[in-house]
């Protein structure tokens, strides 16, 4: 598509577009933004990739009956290069809105303030805590929130993962890679992955189950300074009991990463941001995709879906603005 915009325009912009997270919505709006050429930058604070880099197996992606999600990030990071879209890494603290909404300014935390025409916040989520006591104490000892990064340091070692959804579910079958001795604690005895998966992780001879019991300490030893066990309460017979482990996996949903937009009142009350079938806020020219907006359905392809939809309504916004 053609792009005359830098032609009519009087004001300076930095960018046409600003994406911030370069996560799989990131990067397909992206791809889409570049080849309509626009004028576009990622703004990333950690890896390209999102959640891909920390989730082991994704076998749900079309084109693909099995890739590890590190693979998969690393061939849409190759394709985003490829394109020579612009990548800085920085975290966002703020973005502001122009009067009339024909100007957009994101806030870095380095100091940097960068203009654009339209934003998309595509910056996913983050692991929530069980919030019990011992597991900020622990972190790093032991605790930890990503299996595919830390796994191998529990080799031979009990595990404990904490859940009932995809993640718990998945990340569970990954560890017995590392284990034969994998605990897998849920409140309850409905799961919310499908029940293929869930089949998977009942039958997995490693993998013992610990269902309706919750988690209600950490338990370490202050002298090795690790991770030692977990206290458990039975949440049907209040029953409370200790097991021993050296890990603690909790996987018990995200939260949306939305606090610099969430002054300009784009947010639900959970933080989600509200986004029309374009992908776009109640502000013109404020856009948002990914696991970050309000929606049923938080996965891969509906990432990059929602990042196809908000670059392609983009270069449209731009050629009305323009
Ligand atoms: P999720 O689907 O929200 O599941 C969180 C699980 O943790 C639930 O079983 C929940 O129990 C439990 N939980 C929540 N708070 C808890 C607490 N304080 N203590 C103990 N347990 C608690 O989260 P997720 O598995 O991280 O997945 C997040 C999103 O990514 C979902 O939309 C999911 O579909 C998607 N995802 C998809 C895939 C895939 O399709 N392959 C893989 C990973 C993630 P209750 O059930 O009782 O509420």
């Amino acid at each position: 598509m053609k792009n005359n915009i830098k032609s009519t325009d009087k004001k300076h912009y930095d960018y046409d577009l600003i994406i911030i997270g370069a996560g799989p919505a990131g990067m397909t709006a992206a791809i889409y933004a570049q080849r309509a050429n626009l004028k576009t930058v990622m703004i990333e604070k950690a890896l390209p990739g999102g959640k891909m880099t920390k989730t082991s197996e994704v076998e749900n992606y079309p084109g693909f009956d099995f890739i590890e999600g590190q693979m998969l990030a690393s061939k849409m990071q190759e394709q985003v290069e490829k394109l020579k879209v612009e990548l800085i890494y920085d975290e966002v603290l703020k973005v502001e809105d122009s009067k009339n909404h024909t100007s957009k300014t994101v806030v870095l935390a380095q100091g940097r303030k960068l203009t654009a025409k339209a934003v998309i916040v595509a910056t996913g989520t983050v692991e929530k805590k069980i919030g019990v006591p011992g597991e900020d104490e622990y972190y790093g000892k032991g605790v930890s929130y990503c299996g595919v990064c830390d796994g191998f340091l529990f080799k031979d070692k009990t595990i404990t993962v904490v859940g009932g959804g995809y993640a718990a579910c998945e990340e569970s079958l990954y560890l017995t890679r590392m284990t034969n001795k994998l605990n897998l604690i849920h409140r309850r005895e409905g799961f919310r992955a499908d029940d293929k998966t869930v089949a998977r992780v009942k039958k997995h001879p490693n993998i013992n189950m610990h269902v309706n019991y919750r988690v209600l300490e950490v338990i370490g030893d202050p002298v090795l300074d690790k991770v030692v066990g977990l206290k458990i309460e039975n949440t049907q017979t209040k029953e409370i009991k200790e097991i021993k482990t050296d890990a603690l996996f909790p996987y018990i949903g995200s939260e949306p990463i939305s606090e610099f937009v969430r002054h300009l009142d784009v947010t639900d009350q959970e933080g989600y941001v509200l986004v029309d079938d374009t992908c776009q806020t109640k502000i013109p020219g404020l856009f948002a995709a990914g696991d970050v907006i309000k929606k049923k359905l938080r996965q891969i392809v509906t990432a990059t879906n929602d990042g196809a939809i908000a670059a392609q309504c983009i270069i449209n916004y731009i050629d009305n603005i323009s």
